[in-house]
């Protein structure tokens, strides 16, 4: 016997959420990178995630991944991967109803989501730092060759 979408919909509306056991949830991942000059770093968290918990993990690891995701070969291209598949995920979360307690309880306050993506100094400065880096990186060539 298979769940139908409604019966689906319902058990997926009760699942707590990781952070805070409030529903309704979505089950998504968010994800993060840093670029260390010669080594990367992948970081990812997997829901289910309430509306606000998943809100701030979404802006948590997107905002760092701008300003820490560019610092390698690799990462220059890892980087706006990770930060697309994350706003392409931030739709599960921000469409989610209000975090309300479970029926099952268990429930704490959710995350304060925080302030937006792009109202966070880090993005701000880092989406200019591509920019920059491609900047200095011609600056370099032209001062250091013999033409
Ligand atoms: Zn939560």
């Amino acid at each position: 016997m298979s769940m139908s979408a409604q019966q689906q919909q319902q058990a997926a509306q009760l699942t707590p959420c990781r952070f805070c056991s409030n529903v309704p949830t979505a089950k998504t991942k968010f994800r993060g990178h840093r670029g260390l000059i010669i080594a990367m770093q992948f970081r990812h968290v997997d829901g289910p995630f309430c509306r606000d918990c998943g809100l701030a993990t979404f802006r948590e690891l997107t905002s760092k991944t701008l300003i820490q995701g560019w610092y390698s070969y690799g990462s220059f291209f890892i980087a706006p991967f990770i930060v697309l598949w994350n706003l392409i995920n931030r739709g599960k979360v921000a469409s989610l109803a209000p975090p309300q307690p479970s029926p099952y309880g268990g429930a704490q306050r959710p995350m304060d989501p925080g302030r937006p993506l792009m109202a966070r100094p880090a993005s701000i400065i880092g989406v200019f730092v591509p920019f920059i880096l491609i900047v200095a990186l011609i600056t370099v060539i032209a001062l250091t060759s013999d033409s």
